[in-house]
C-alpha cells in the first residue's frame, strides 16, 4: 500500500514520464571540462572517493562516481588526488611580477602577501596583486618600509598608524589586512608597541592582524591579550625563546584562550626560525593542530625546504595528520579566514572551479626545518594540475 506522499510522488514521476519521454533521452549534457577519474579529496563536504568533477561556465557543475554527458576537454585524473584549489594565506607573492603564475603551477589558487611592503610601498605589492590571474590581496606591514634587513621597526618611529591608515583606505578592495613581525631581529623591545599600534590599524578597519611569533623579547601570553577574533598567528611552530608551550611541553594557557575566541593558528613554513622537528612533535603531542598551512613563498623557495605548497602539506603526516587533515589546512580552513576566498576551499556544485591536481607518492622522504634538521617521511604530495575558473593551466 502506497501513504498519500508515495502515491502523490509516484504519480508525478509518471506524469514526468508520460509528458518528456523524447526529449529527456535524446538529451546529452555538455560541459566545459569532466576531471575524470580522480580520488577526490573534499573535506568541505567530507569526501574522500573516487569521482568525476564537471565544471560548467567557470563553476563546479557535478560532482559523481560516473558523470555522463560531453565536454570540451577532459582531464584523465586516474591515479591522482583531486581537491579544491590551494590557498596559501601567508606567501611574499606579491614581491615578484611572476610569483601569482609560480604559485598557480603548484595548484594555488588563491594567495596572501603577508608584509611584503608597508605603507610606502605598497603601491608595488598591490599592482601584483590587481594582475594576479588567481585572487591574490596583499597584508600591508605595520612598519612603513615593509621587511627591511635591518628589521622592519627596530625603529618604532616606522611603526606609523596614519601612514599605515591611508594606505589601506586607498586601497580597500586589495589590502584585506595588516602584518606585524615580532622577532627580537625584527622588532627588537619594541613588540609590544607595535602589536598594539598594528592592532590599532587592523581594529579600525575591522580586519584580520596576522603576527609573526617566535624569538620574541616580550613574552607570548602579554602579545597574545592584543589578539581578537580572526587576527593569525603565522610561524606556531616557532622554537623558543617564547614557543606556543613550556618548558614541560604544555600549550599556555594563553595560547588555548586566543584559539577559543577564534584566532586562527598557521604553519608559515619558511626559511628561518619558524619551524624546528623538535618543537613540532611537542606541539603535535599536546594535539594543538595548525588550522591552516603556508609557506612563507619565496622565489627561491624551490631551493630551500619549502619546495612547494604541497611539500608543506606532507609534513605533519608523520605527525598523526591525514591526508584530508593536511588538505582541510589547505582549502576549507584558510577559506575562513579572508573573506575574500568564502566561496571557495570546496568543490560543493555550485562554487568557483578552482582545482588542485595532486600526486600522492609512496616511499622515503626528507623534510627539512629551518635548523638543517630532517625528518624522514612516508607519504608526499606533488603539485600535478591546475584549473583555475574552470581553465586548466597549463604546467610549464
Ligand atoms: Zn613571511
Amino acid at each position: 500500500m502506497l501513504n498519500r506522499r508515495q502515491f502523490l510522488s509516484a504519480a508525478a514521476a509518471a506524469a514526468t514520464f508520460v509528458h518528456v519521454p523524447r526529449t529527456f533521452a535524446a538529451q546529452t549534457t555538455r560541459y566545459d571540462v569532466i576531471i575524470r577519474g580522480g580520488r577526490v579529496i573534499d573535506p568541505s563536504v567530507r569526501l574522500d572517493g573516487i569521482r568525476d568533477i564537471a565544471i560548467s561556465q567557470g563553476r563546479i557543475a557535478a560532482v559523481d562516481a560516473a558523470i555522463t554527458g560531453e565536454a570540451a576537454e577532459t582531464i584523465d585524473a586516474r591515479g591522482k588526488l583531486v581537491v579544491p584549489g590551494l590557498i596559501d594565506i601567508h606567501t611574499h607573492t606579491a614581491r615578484y611580477a611572476e610569483g601569482p603564475a609560480l604559485v598557480l603551477r603548484d595548484g594555488v589558487t588563491g594567495w596572501i602577501d603577508a608584509g611584503s611592503q608597508g605603507a610606502d610601498h605598497i603601491a608595488e605589492t598591490v599592482a601584483v596583486a590587481r594582475s594576479s590571474p588567481q585572487p591574490g590581496r596583499v597584508l600591508i606591514n605595520i612598519g612603513r618600509g615593509g621587511i627591511l634587513p635591518e628589521g622592519d621597526t627596530m625603529d618604532l618611529a616606522r611603526a606609523n598608524v596614519s601612514a599605515a591608515r591611508d594606505a589601506i583606505a586607498k586601497n580597500r578592495e586589495f589590502i584585506v589586512g595588516v602584518k606585524a613581525r615580532l622577532s627580537e631581529n625584527v622588532a627588537g623591545a619594541n613588540d609590544y608597541e607595535v602589536l598594539r599600534r598594528a592592532q590599532e590599524v587592523a581594529s579600525s578597519f575591522g580586519i584580520p592582524l596576522m603576527i609573526h611569533m617566535g624569538q620574541t623579547v616580550s613574552p607570548l601570553p602579554r602579545l597574545f591579550a592584543l589578539l581578537k577574533r580572526g587576527d593569525i598567528v603565522t610561524h606556531m611552530f616557532a622554537p623558543p625563546p617564547n614557543s606556543i608551550v613550556d618548558e614541560s611541553g604544555r600549550v599556555l594557557p594563553e595560547v588555548l584562550a586566543a584559539r577559543r575566541r577564534g584566532v586562527w593558528f598557521d604553519l608559515g613554513n619558511g626559511q628561518n626560525g619558524h619551524i624546528r622537528w623538535d618543537t613540532v612533535g611537542t606541539i603535535m603531542k599536546a594535539g594543538f593542530w595548525p588550522d591552516t598551512f603556508s609557506t612563507d613563498w619565496n622565489t627561491n623557495s624551490p631551493s630551500t625546504g619549502v619546495v612547494d605548497f604541497p611539500n608543506c602539506m606532507s609534513k605533519l603526516l608523520g605527525y598523526g595528520m591525514t591526508i584530508s587533515d593536511a588538505i582541510a589546512c589547505a582549502t576549507l580552513n584558510p577559506a575562513r579566514t579572508f573573506p575574500l576566498f568564502s566561496d571557495r576551499g570546496t568543490l560543493n556544485v555550485g562554487a568557483p572551479a578552482d582545482v588542485a591536481l595532486l600526486e600522492l607518492r609512496e616511499g622515503n622522504f626528507d623534510f627539512l626545518d629551518n635548523y638543517k634538521n630532517t625528518i624522514t617521511g612516508r607519504q608526499r604530495l606533488f603539485p600535478s594540475g591546475t584549473v583555475l575558473g574552470g581553465k586548466r593551466i597549463p604546467r610549464a
